[in-house]
């Protein structure tokens, strides 16, 4: 069955706009995200795009503060440094991935943690895999509440989660590993070292692929009935679309879409859910004295 991003966040959304009215109310202005751009990479553009149509349409004030590709991180400091200050702004973004010549690290750790919507912090990542966490980082908050929505429960499932990344493949391990209400589950996580990846998800109950590379999973390597999750966002060269390309996951879908009883399609399934779990974390951060 396809899982259907688009509605389930529709869902959200609608939950989250009563919550936003109060909210706006309570502080007598809309609550406020300013998200950093380094550069123009054409992905990174259109991710921000689409937040800050979401925060638009949902009543959140979303600005977005523009760099050059060539800027120093003194002045990308200094800029996050004001943010921190200013009472009317709740949440901050970093866009990643930033230029190469620049530390993301050291960039994101000047990030107040109580503004820090992408929950990347040091402080917030701790807070997660404490099992306490303040922000939940927007793509596996997003996937956690997929399988509430389709209520499937996660506990004692054999779950392979393909990516180790600090944005989605770790929180996600921690999240879906944890003692949490819906979780419990027995997480494997792979990665570009991994040998024979079918060895791994063969047996899997769930699968999520976090990778960037296009087509690492296919159907002969999923067992019938298993739940799959595809996070991945790759261009290919397509000359009918007017854009020149179109958008795949990291899931062969046709095979895969034969054995899952769940799938994510790509675009419309994670990417979706990853923007409104975004907007859900601005609504918190509004909400909290900082
Ligand atoms: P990263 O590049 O930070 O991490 C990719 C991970 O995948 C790494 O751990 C890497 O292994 C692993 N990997 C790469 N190739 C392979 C392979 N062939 N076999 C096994 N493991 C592999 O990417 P992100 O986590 O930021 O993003 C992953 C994908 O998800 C991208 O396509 C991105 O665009 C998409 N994305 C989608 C979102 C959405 O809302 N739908 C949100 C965020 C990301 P190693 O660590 O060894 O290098």
């Amino acid at each position: 069955m396809l899982i259907d991003g688009k509605e389930i966040s529709k869902k959200i959304l609608k939950e989250i706009s009563s919550d936003l009215h109060q909210i706006s109310k309570n502080l007598g202005r809309k609550p406020a995200l300013s998200i950093i751009l380094i550069g123009n990479n054409p992905a990174s553009e259109t991710y921000v795009k689409a937040k800050i149509k979401a925060c638009s349409e949902v009543g959140i004030e979303g600005n977005l503060i523009r760099f050059d590709i060539n800027v120093d991180s003194k002045t990308l400091i200094d800029q996050i440094e004001k943010l921190n200050k200013k009472i009317d702004i709740d949440g901050i973004l970093l866009q990643l991935p930033v230029p190469k010549n620049l530390n993301e690290r050291e960039l994101i750790e000047h990030i107040n943690p109580l503004k820090d919507v992408d929950g990347l912090t040091a402080e917030n990542i701790g807070l997660l895999n404490s099992g306490t966490p303040r922000f939940i980082p927007a793509t596996p908050y997003g996937i956690m509440e997929i399988f509430n929505r389709i209520g499937v429960s996660l506990s004692g499932k054999k779950v392979v989660i393909i990516g180790r990344s600090n944005i989605v493949g770790r929180p996600l391990f921690s999240l879906m590993s944890g003692r949490g209400e819906n979780s419990n589950s027995t997480v494997t996580l792979c990665h570009s070292y991994t040998k024979n990846l079918s060895e791994f998800t063969l047996n899997a109950d769930i699968i999520i692929a976090a990778t960037g590379s296009a087509n690492i999973l296919d159907g002969s390597m999923i067992k019938e009935g298993a739940i799959i999750i595809d996070v991945g966002i790759n261009r290919l060269d397509d000359k009918s679309r007017k854009s020149g390309y179109r958008l795949i996951g990291d899931v062969d879908f046709e095979t895969a879409n034969k054995k899952a009883s769940y799938i994510t399609p790509v675009p419309g399934g994670v990417g979706p859910m990853t923007i409104t779990m975004l907007m859900k974390n601005v609504c918190n951060a509004a909400k909290r004295d900082k």
